[in-house]
């Protein structure tokens, strides 16, 4: 908590006491704190390391819509805005020097004879100016944030930083952008051009709508011409494009985080994040179902990245529930943020990732030798979540019969229980089951799957489950077992779908 305030009182000092010339640390400031919310965290107090390579990257994205000209009124001169008190900030140059030659946004430009040398230049600037020198307050260096090494890599973020960057985010980058507004305005070239009724915030931070139009026609397809929201039909050409994460609390237009709604459902849910069942179908559309297509139909315009807006998702809403916000669910209807498990120790899922990559047996075995990771604590319960144990992991044979098998997807484990023996294919106590792990971008729809499903119970250990999936009309997901003495299960948010059974060995 009091590291938190410090926090609170750090930002707020950089703003006061340090130097400003141009608008660079502001940027970094933004920038920092996106990186933040873009990486999952596995503890409150991790440190964090950012590379200069990601910095660069998001420097050039904050400022490319800044090196347009800029033009107050509909017959006023367009100019570049300055951002630096003396000559024009390098990196405006630079990027107005592209747009000149034709490069229409930050993917041609990344694939573009330019980038090498806006790269260099770019990450000349962030070296020489604001990296090294934001944190130094009345002219002194206080390394609250991360150390002065001097590194050309990388920086770590201090132990706690990156954890109170994600709990103040709104804070932190309107603090950046209302500072980085008024050192624009406060440059003497820039004030005859803006004008006193300027449209400058918009010019600067605001959404660009030329872009949202070309992700209407893709998402009304993939929603089969029904508002997000509502699943009433859209009139095709009148539908919202809506920032599924408000573009108020994440200003980043990412490819996988629009959906197509009525506007009259867009304008109610305003800036508030959509209830729990909203996000559980924007996932399984768009992170799931769709996340090819998005990708392939809006990368010329947006940043796509279905794991960066999972891990940005998931920062929002563990925000609105530390906060008790409430979430939109419909038109003057909302409901408190529920609670959701946060930071899990040890999932299974990375545990085997890690087992596999240490081990490399996937690589240098002969394919008729293939280990696979058993987890001989572990019972997939049939019947109650059953609390299990990845800590203790053995390399097997594997099974055969099965097609080709990878050590980092498919691991073993024992069924215990009852519940799933029934129907065509029952499932008995103590078989042995071989699972395949599924990640969002390669779980395809898992409507009638087998799932092995993990949760964590009070204490934070692993709780697991195996259950038919079956996809209900309000988007709500049963969990069936296939004996009928059991009822089904409703998933709730604390529950997360890890594998797929692919078989039983015999
Ligand atoms: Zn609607």
């Amino acid at each position: 908590m009091q590291q938190q305030l410090d926090f609170i009182a750090y930002i707020q000092r950089m703003l006061n006491e340090g130097d400003f010339s141009a608008t660079y640390k502001f940027a970094l400031l933004h920038a920092i704190a996106d990186i933040c919310v873009e990486h999952p965290l596995q503890q409150p107090d991790s440190e964090l390391v950012i590379t200069l390579d990601e910095l660069v990257d998001k420097f050039i994205l904050l400022y490319w819509h800044h090196a347009v000209p800029f033009t107050a009124g509909s017959n006023g001169d367009a100019a570049l805005l300055k951002q630096n008190t003396g000559k024009q900030s390098k990196v405006i140059s630079v990027l107005y020097e592209c747009q000149q030659n034709n490069i229409r946004n930050i993917r041609q430009l990344k694939q573009s004879q330019y980038w090498s040398e806006i790269y260099r230049a770019t990450l000349a600037t962030l070296k020489d100016g604001p990296l090294w020198r934001l944190q130094i307050l009345s002219k002194q260096a206080e390394c609250f944030l991360y150390l002065h090494t001097n590194s050309s890599k990388f920086i770590t973020l201090n132990s706690g930083i990156a954890y109170s960057f994600r709990r103040f985010y709104d804070l932190v980058v309107y603090l950046a952008k209302n500072a980085w507004l008024q050192k624009i305005q406060s440059i003497k070239d820039n004030q005859q051009l803006i004008g006193p009724q300027s449209q400058l915030q918009q010019f600067l931070f605001g959404v660009d709508r030329n872009a949202l139009n070309k992700a209407r026609p893709v998402l009304i397809e993939i929603q089969r011409g029904q508002c997000f929201y509502c699943n009433k039909p859209l009139n095709n050409n009148s539908a919202d494009v809506d920032h599924f994460i408000p573009f108020a609390r994440y200003s980043t237009d990412l490819g996988h985080n629009f959906v197509a709604a009525h506007s009259a459902c867009n304008n109610s849910k305003r800036d508030h994040l959509a209830a729990q069942r909203h996000r559980d179908n924007w996932q399984q559309q768009n992170l799931v179902e769709h996340t090819a297509v998005l990708s392939s139909e809006l990368a010329a315009y947006f940043y796509c990245d279905a794991e960066k807006s999972r891990a940005v998702s998931d920062w929002a809403y563990s925000v609105a529930q530390a906060n008790g916000a409430k979430l939109w669910l419909s038109k003057d209807e909302f409901v408190y943020a529920g609670t959701t498990t946060t930071v899990v120790a040890k999932p299974l899922i990375l545990h085997i990732n890690a087992l596999a990559a240490n081990d490399q047996v996937a690589t240098e075995q002969a394919a008729d030798s293939l280990l696979l990771p058993y987890f001989p604590d572990i019972k997939i319960a049939c019947g109650h979540f059953k609390t299990g144990d990845a800590g203790n992991a053995e390399h097997v044979a594997a099974p055969i019969g099965f097609g080709t098998l990878n050590p980092e997807k498919h691991f073993l484990a024992h069924a215990s229980g009852n519940s799933m023996n029934g129907g065509k294919n029952p499932i008995l106590d103590g078989q042995l089951l071989l699972l395949e792990l599924i990640s969002p971008t390669s779980a395809g729809s898992l409507q009638n799957c087998t799932v092995a499903i993990e949760r964590q119970d009070a204490s934070g250990d692993n709780q697991y489950l195996l259950r038919d999936v079956k996809k209900v009309a309000d988007g709500q997901y049963l969990l069936i077992a296939k004996n009928t003495d059991y009822p089904p299960l409703a998933a709730d948010e604390t529950m997360r779908t890890f594998a797929r059974l692919k078989g039983i060995v015999e």
